[in-house]
């Protein structure tokens, strides 16, 4: 250790190996972050100082001069602020929540300096005229020159300008964007206060509006006796329009929802926003030299082109057409023998209700009925065991051997099942506890996969944080089905992290992998929790050991495909438009964005938008998030590991043998190759051959009967 290391204060600023949670507190960010940051400019400044005599003298440059420094600066960085980000994620307290936000302006900014640096980008490029890169180095200098490129640290003079000043009025764009959307979904609430008006509404639905009233001021209201408030936000609005037997009030709802944020109104409506957040996105697009936005969004990702992504889409489209229009039929039926009115005129409120009723007639599927047969204990030893069949990995708990953040918290290590050596750890985080968790489930990276400078290896170690029901009394946590298969995603995604044998760590695991690929291997998890073998070996009653009854894990099978179709078609509709806007829209096109969305929903959609449907301006994902000509990226990476998994149903799910083998494969190339291949190369690798969207489409039940 030198001597300007050994002066660091610990813990936080350690930036090194397994974080030690139990010692770090809140006001630890705001004492070490500052310190840190001063450091890091610093740094950051003499290296940029050394780079840039290099370059004038005309030397050369190469890989351990350039690339370490700056790497390991940015571990620094990462390690540090991932700790305190890590904490704010499953932690949370205000005073942590307020020290990350006095914080995180400075490291935001340290990112766009950095990310923008003149020198840096020279010495990049004097680097890559090196012949000696391996090809692992090769695509982490692409991805570095042309993030940076991105960011527009090529421009000059007036043009840089202009990018500059178009890239800060976009960010504000899409602020206002999320904003108004958000104002709008707040503004509109529906009071009911008959119980005849809150017919068909589950206990559970009918509290959480009475909750809602009550936080309106209505100290009153019960679950029981009202009053009820409805709202646009998902978890009121979805639910009630599954569930409200009252026509009138669900067209009222729906209609709210579709149209929020809509107008030309400058203040409250997003219309205008849209036409200028296009035109400004095309005008940035063609100051860094490309064609339209779909362009620049792709660059970075593994589709090779908009022609490439439209095929696929085209593929996913015709096949889900007719599949959306034969279900819109069975629910027209299902109407229609209850004797309900509106099977003669269906509308866009009526698809819900009726795809609820019609799933409890035909699986009786109760998700709640289904939790004593998935305790964790069990579902975590057939996921380990299933890992252990493909991969060849034993996973063994290690409780006490890491410092964790809360008593919840497991530590387990993974071992090479032939080596029998120590490959990457994880702490895993399953229960959710309001107040002071983020909602949903996420994986992260704790230490990346590298060879420390005496040549010796860090393992990686991923967190894993699920949100799932908490263990009640003796009773051990009981998963719904859809907990287990979130455990299974999130699993894949620490495995792609984990069994990663790349040692350069910025291709490392999920590191340089382009974001429409990464979500290969944990999809590809979710596929076997439809595998018979790996089902029924987990599920068993907690209590009485009894295995999961036959024709529950044949309901569970068969409601899969539930709505398939129609899922498909919505999501194609929304890529379509999405990748459309931003390749074929031009301001001076004489058509609005809106009508151009109308104009593929005659091909995208069954039940045609209605006048007041203004869906683009609550699009948030494209206009206010970063999934702008992106937003196919759900459906380009489900293709990819649909058509993985059946390279498992090619070998046949029962041929043991053939089944070990497939899975060694995957681990030598999905999850061994992380960022240092092009995803497509890696794909292939596996599958030996390109991917196609046959058994994504098989397996969405989009196959005509
Ligand atoms: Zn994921």
């Amino acid at each position: 250790m030198t001597a300007a290391a050994a002066a660091l204060p610990p813990p936080l600023l350690h930036g090194e190996g397994l974080p030690p949670f139990e010692a770090i507190q809140p006001e630890h960010v705001d004492e070490h972050i500052p310190e840190l940051m001063a450091q890091l400019e610093a740094d950051l400044g003499t290296i940029e100082g050394h780079l840039g005599a290099a370059i004038a003298s005309g030397r050369a440059l190469d890989w351990v001069e350039v690339m370490d420094p700056l790497h390991r600066l940015g571990e620094r960085l990462r390690w540090s602020w991932g700790v305190v980000s890590h904490l704010t994620g499953v932690c949370n307290s205000p005073e942590l929540r307020e020290a990350h936000a006095r914080q995180q302006g400075a490291v935001v900014a340290f990112g766009n300096r950095a990310g923008q640096s003149q020198v840096i980008h020279a010495a990049l490029r004097r680097l890559g005229e090196r012949d000696d890169l391996d090809a692992t180095q090769r695509r982490i200098l692409a991805a570095e020159l042309r993030d940076m490129e991105l960011r527009g640290v090529a421009l000059e003079g007036e043009t840089q300008a202009a990018y500059n000043a178009a890239s800060q009025e976009l960010a504000q764009l899409s602020t206002s964007f999320g904003n108004r959307v958000l104002d709008a979904t707040n503004a509109w609430t529906l009071r009911l206060s008959e119980p005849a008006e809150v017919e068909g509404l589950p206990e559970s639905i009918r509290a959480q509006l009475a909750a809602a009233a009550v936080a309106a001021g209505e100290g009153g209201a019960t679950a029981e006796q009202g009053p009820w408030l409805v709202g646009l936000d998902m978890p009121r609005f979805a639910p009630f329009l599954q569930y409200s037997r009252r026509r009138d009030l669900r067209e009222q709802v729906y209609k709210a929802h579709v149209s929020r944020a809509a107008g030309e109104d400058r203040e409250l409506g997003n219309g205008p926003v849209i036409e200028r957040i296009l035109a400004l996105r095309l005008e940035q697009a063609q100051r860094l030299g490309y064609a339209t936005w779909a362009e620049v969004s792709l660059a970075s990702k593994m589709a090779g082109s908009v022609e490439e992504v439209e095929r696929l889409l085209e593929d996913l489209r015709a096949a889900a057409l007719p599949a959306a229009q034969r279900e819109l039929d069975e629910l027209r039926r299902c109407a229609a023998q209850h004797g309900a009115p509106e099977a003669e005129d269906f509308q866009p409120w009526d698809v819900s209700p009726w795809a609820e009723v019609l799933r409890q007639e035909r699986f009786e599927l109760d998700s709640e009925a289904l939790r004593p047969w998935f305790p964790l204990p069990q579902v975590l030893d057939g996921l380990f065991g299933l890992c252990d069949r493909l991969f060849g990995i034993a996973i063994e708990a290690a409780d006490g051997e890491a410092p964790v953040w809360h008593p919840d918290v497991r530590f387990f290590r993974v071992r090479d099942r032939a080596s029998g050596n120590a490959i990457a750890a994880f702490y895993l985080d399953p229960y959710s506890r309001p107040g002071s968790k983020r909602g949903g489930a996420w994986m992260d990276e704790c230490l990346v996969r590298s060879l420390r400078p005496d040549g010796t290896p860090v393992l990686p170690v991923a967190y894993l944080v699920c949100n799932q029901s908490p263990p009640v009394g003796d009773a051990p946590s009981l998963m719904t089905f859809q907990e287990v298969e979130t455990l299974f995603h999130e699993f894949g995604h620490g495995l792609h992290h984990m069994l990663t044998t790349v040692e350069r760590p910025q291709a490392a695991g999920i590191n340089n992998v382009e974001w429409d690929a990464v979500e290969l291997p944990s999809q590809f998890m979710e596929n076997w929790c439809y595998d018979r073998a790996t089902v029924m070996g987990m599920a068993r009653h907690w209590q009485s050991g009894e295995p999961l009854p036959e024709q529950e894990f044949a309901k569970l099978q068969a409601a899969r495909t539930f709505m398939g179709g129609s899922a498909t078609l919505r999501q194609v509709h929304f890529a379509l438009t999405d990748l459309r806007l931003h390749s074929r829209w031009h301001p001076d096109g004489g058509q609005t964005p809106e009508e151009l969305r109308r104009e593929l929903a005659a091909s995208t959609a069954v039940l045609q938008p209605i006048e007041e449907d203004a869906l683009l301006c609550s699009f948030g994902h494209i206009f206010a998030g970063g999934y702008s000509a992106g937003y196919y990226s759900y459906k380009w990476a489900e293709v990819l590991s649909a058509d993985a998994f059946s390279a498992f149903e090619d070998v046949g799910l029962d041929n043991e043998e053939q089944i070990r083998a497939t899975g060694r494969r995957f681990r030598d190339t999905v999850l061994s190759l992380g960022g240092s291949r092009h995803p497509g190369e890696v794909f292939e690798a596996f599958r030996g051959r390109p991917p196609s969207a046959e058994a994504l489409i098989r397996h969405t039940g989009l196959v005509a009967p």
